[in-house]
């Protein structure tokens, strides 16, 4: 992911929008531009995502421009007739929508979770709880270390999940002293999905479903689904299988059945984008009035490593 437009009327400047020379075009000397670009070359923000920054980038980026990192997180389980990594591509998709919007960089996605009641499906995986739990906590201090103040959890997951995500959020915040927020997006939605498709959803029900088919739309085995794939939801306390026996869990009987409409796919996706990107703004902006772990570690502001306020 690119940021800001290159420079077409400079041989030497890349970034037009952070370059002094191009505005003053022949009232500088050729010498001055090139010094003047070549300064600004070297601090131009060249992508969002973590994986593609070298160290030199981070370091001028984390914490001094950028205090926010979005981490998605997701596992590799059957979903009617989507793909089993449809728990991974539908946070890193959101992450990587969201991060512009909230000028945030995107961490490398954990891909393998805690499955839980559909693990047993073909191509399914499960990592045991404690092993998920020491690994994602030593993820997220090394977020807090590198200088993150804000720490995005996009949850791409829940079943048992969400509870351990939960508890490490407020262990890893309250030792590192940085915020940590954890968001299921689905259930963040539930709204959202009420008013596009008319009614409520399920896992791999049409809401999750119409999330891939918006971006992804060759994941989606249309020809292979039928209403044998559904089990609503039980009540609590009724009855529990293992494994569950259908891979489609309607949250309501009667609703959330897939129908395969790309318009309402591409409607969903945009209103979840914006959903989630206010969310986790309000979130932050609160965080920052109410000026938390703003004096961190060494007592400077932003941390160890300095920076300001979230922008
Ligand atoms: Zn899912």
């Amino acid at each position: 992911m690119r940021m800001g437009r290159p420079c077409v009327g400079r041989p030497f400047c890349v970034w037009k929008r952070r370059c002094g020379g191009c505005r003053v075009g022949g009232m500088r000397t050729m010498a001055g531009l090139m010094v003047l670009c070549a300064v600004q070359v070297a601090s131009a923000q060249t992508s969002r995502e973590m994986n593609e920054l070298n160290w030199m980038e981070f370091r001028e980026l984390v914490p001094a421009r950028i205090r926010t990192v979005l981490l998605p997180t997701g596992t590799v389980e059957a979903h009617g007739v989507i793909h089993n990594g449809a728990d991974n591509t539908a946070p890193q998709d959101l992450a990587r929508e969201m991060a512009p919007k909230l000028d945030a960089l995107v961490a490398p996605l954990i891909p393998y979770g805690v499955t839980g009641s559909l693990d047993g499906y073909a191509g399914t995986f499960q990592v045991s709880e404690g092993a998920y739990r020491l690994f994602v906590g030593d993820v997220l201090k090394g977020l807090a270390r590198n200088g993150f103040m804000n720490i995005i959890v996009i949850n791409g997951h829940g079943g048992p999940q969400t509870a351990i995500l939960n508890e490490l959020a407020e262990k890893v915040g309250r030792e590192e002293r940085v915020r940590v927020m954890v968001t299921n997006w689905w259930a963040i939605c539930s709204d959202v999905t009420l008013k596009v498709f008319g009614e409520d959803g399920g896992h791999a029900g049409w809401n999750e479903t119409a999330f891939t088919q918006a971006k992804h739309a060759s994941l989606v085995r249309k020809e292979r689904y039928s209403e044998e794939l559904e089990t609503p939801r039980p009540a609590a306390g009724t009855w529990y299988a293992f494994p569950f026996p259908t891979p489609v869990i309607l949250y309501q009987p009667g609703q959330g059945s897939v129908r395969f409409d790309q318009t309402k796919a591409e409607e969903y996706y945009a209103a979840v984008v914006e959903r989630m990107t206010a969310v986790v703004k309000e979130t932050i902006e609160k965080w920052d009035r109410a000026q938390l772990f703003q004096f961190r570690n060494s007592g400077v502001p932003g941390g160890s490593s300095g920076g300001g306020p979230q922008r």
